[in-house]
């Protein structure tokens, strides 16, 4: 390595009849790299952008250099770095910009970005998401990536791109607050939903089980309205009731139909659980007819009050 230079920096010095031959197939270049800066025609004083240490000078708010209206960012300007930070330059040299020509003063730094309301969620089970793989970009064979400047992954068609976003897990979606396996233990007592990462029994984590939903969840609703977030949705559709969590579909069952209105208004699954719950409490048959709380309370009052 050599002596520091101005910036405190060592760099490699190739060694005379050091070099030796090794096999690969792929080489990266990985010591530290300086941008080449001739085009900016520095030694011939052709251009009046400012540089430093063989870095593009720029102003650390704006990314502008020293010539008005042209930009830079990126390792010309901090040296080798991340990715993530040459992005950030170009949204701070962007928002510079879109002040420049909007005649604005440049904002002091990025606004954070806003949350876009919500979308309808893909409906996916958890199963379909678990089992779907990766799109498959074609990559292009290492023998014929090493040599070209081609993509080395083709685009996916709005088929691929659909079946992608259907992946997601919407994690963003749920908190881990774990209410909605309390409520559906302890109020409910269906046991249904079993998130492993929530609950420690004993020394070993309970694992998740995305089978006992559609086993033991009966409907009833008392998750979703008890989870903060809006996570799991309750929708009624064709005759079933569906349950999701995060765009996953948890449960789908039967609703039944109030033989007084004809309405429907509960899964037969839970309805199965209050007549069982209720049987022989209120006289011979009353415990299996299926019947919805509002003509409940109108046949109830009725048979009371005349
Ligand atoms: S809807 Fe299903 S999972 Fe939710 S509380 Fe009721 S029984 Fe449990
Ligand atoms: S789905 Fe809702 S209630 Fe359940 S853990 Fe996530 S945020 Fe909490």
């Amino acid at each position: 390595m050599s002596d520091p230079d101005a910036s405190g920096r060592r760099k490699p010095v190739p060694l005379k009849h050091s070099e030796f031959k090794l096999d690969a197939q792929l080489f990266i270049f990985a010591t530290g790299q300086q941008p080449d800066l001739a085009y900016l025609g520095l030694e011939t004083h052709s251009s009046n952008v400012n540089a430093a240490g063989g870095r593009i000078v720029v102003d650390s708010l704006t990314m502008e250099t020293s010539v008005p209206g042209v930009y830079a960012g990126g390792d010309a300007v901090t040296g080798p770095a991340t990715v993530i930070k040459a992005v950030a330059a170009g949204k701070r040299a962007a928002a510079a910009i879109d002040d420049l020509l909007r005649g604005r003063a440049p904002s002091p730094g990025l606004a954070y970005p806003v949350k876009r309301s919500p979308g309808a969620l893909l409906q996916a089970h958890a199963s379909d998401r678990a089992r779907d793989s990766l799109i498959d970009g074609h990559a292009l064979y290492i023998k014929e990536r090493k040599n070209t400047f081609d993509e080395a992954l083709r685009a996916i068609s709005d088929e691929e791109a659909l079946a992608e976003a259907a992946r997601c897990l919407r994690c963003d979606m749920c908190i881990a607050c774990g209410k909605c396996m309390d409520t559906c233990r302890d109020s409910v007592g269906s046991d249904a939903i079993r998130l492993g990462y929530l609950e420690q029994s004993g020394e070993k984590e309970k694992e998740t089980d995305f089978m006992r939903p559609q086993e033991r969840c009966m409907g009833c609703g008392a998750c979703a309205a008890n989870c903060p977030t809006g996570a799991i949705t309750v929708e009624d559709k064709h005759g079933f009731r569906e349950t999701s969590m995060c765009g996953g579909l948890m449960s789908r069952l039967e609703l039944a139909t109030c033989q007084e209105c004809g309405q429907q208004f509960a899964t037969t699954r839970h309805l199965g659980v209050v007549n069982d719950s209720v049987r022989g409490k209120f006289g011979a048959d009353g415990h299996n007819k299926e019947v919805c709380s509002e003509c409940a309370a109108r046949v109830w009052s009725l048979n009371i009050f005349g």
